[in-house]
């Protein structure tokens, strides 16, 4: 029999590692997608990691992984997106307790004050303070329409309730939290250009210039550079400009990550074997994507270990969420023990 006792408790177990997935470490008002981390949870967090002593490169584990020479238990560390709180709150926190950490960058907003479409998109529906009452619009070829009514000026109480909405598991409390939504839903598989223009539509409509906020930009050229100079971080790639992939061609998709790669190739003079797929996005064709351009590993969102012979372009993270020391605590003690 194939699947006999002796395969079920050889793949029971079997080592297992896991790949941890950060993206911000700072304070911020709202955070929808629960992707931010405080400075101080975020250094417990370390101070919890660094007392397993389980922490090691991503390239090793990931070499480990192809070797099936994986280590039970071993964590690796990732930083999504290239957030300027990257390089400011993480790495020196980082440094202090001397733990590895890969970070992926999205290059197109690098040493510029843009911020990412959707944390403008954010800004723009849940905390202007005066609205249009009503939102009509054909935004890329679908009719959207919005009464925002009592709600187009924002009250107290409405912001509290928008600051602390979860976009990632709780349905829109209200009007301008289901607008952002569907917006949200709507832009993400557009290229950058055609989105940028939509939400100048946007803008227009909020009566609104561009005015990015400071602490939602990017790291800057220097900044990636001296963070790359460490021996203890490596660099990753996460696309030109964290593209939905598995949403285009092949082509667009290898255009993307080839010029994403070059880019941080020449910046760091390091090489760039792994690769992240923004918002876990990806499709066949993108993995052939990511095979033809050489990528030694990629990671989605989907929560799942690593094991020895996981295939390399499909591996699993679990997102960290601004837990308080306690709560770390239990949810990484339960990762262990599934390790
Ligand atoms: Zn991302």
């Amino acid at each position: 029999m194939k699947f006999g006792l002796r395969h079920y408790l050889r793949s029971y177990f079997a080592p297992q590692a896991a790949v941890l997935m950060y993206h911000r470490v700072a304070e911020v008002k709202s955070d929808i997608w629960d992707i931010t981390v405080s400075p101080e949870n975020f250094e417990y967090q370390l101070q919890i990691l660094q007392q397993s002593g389980n922490v090691i490169s991503l390239s090793e584990l990931t070499g480990n992984a192809s070797k099936n020479r994986l280590k039970s238990g071993n964590i690796a560390l990732t930083f999504d997106d290239g957030y300027a709180d990257n390089y400011h709150f993480a790495k020196p926190l980082l440094e202090k307790y001397k733990l590895p950490a890969t970070f992926f960058i999205t290059t197109s907003n690098i040493g510029k004050k843009t911020e990412f479409w959707w944390d403008e998109l954010e800004n723009l529906i849940l905390f202007t303070e005066h609205l249009p009452t009503f939102f009509s619009m054909n935004i890329n070829g679908e009719d959207l329409n919005f009464e925002l009514l009592q709600e187009a000026e924002l009250t107290p109480e409405q912001q509290q309730i928008n600051r602390n909405w979860k976009a990632c598991e709780e349905t829109p409390p209200n009007m301008r939290c289901a607008m952002y939504l569907k917006l949200w839903q709507t832009l993400r598989p557009l290229p950058q250009k055609k989105q940028q223009q939509e939400l100048q539509k946007l803008r227009d409509w909020a009566g609104k210039a561009i005015s990015p906020r400071s602490g939602y930009e990017s790291m800057t050229e220097n900044q990636l550079r001296d963070l790359s100079r460490n021996p203890l971080f490596e660099i990753g790639a996460h696309t030109v400009s964290h593209a939905a992939l598995g949403f285009h061609d092949i082509t667009f998709q290898e255009k993307e990550i080839r010029e994403n790669r070059n880019l941080l190739r020449d910046i760091t003079n390091q090489p760039v074997d792994l690769l992240s797929y923004p918002y876990g996005h990806f499709n066949t064709q993108t993995l052939q994507a990511a095979n033809q351009t050489k990528f030694k590993a990629a990671f989605t969102t989907r929560e799942e270990f690593v094991k020895n012979q996981t295939e390399p372009l499909q591996m699993g993270r679990f997102q960290i969420k601004d837990l308080p020391p306690e709560k770390f605590s239990a949810q990484f003690n339960l990762v262990q023990r599934w390790c």
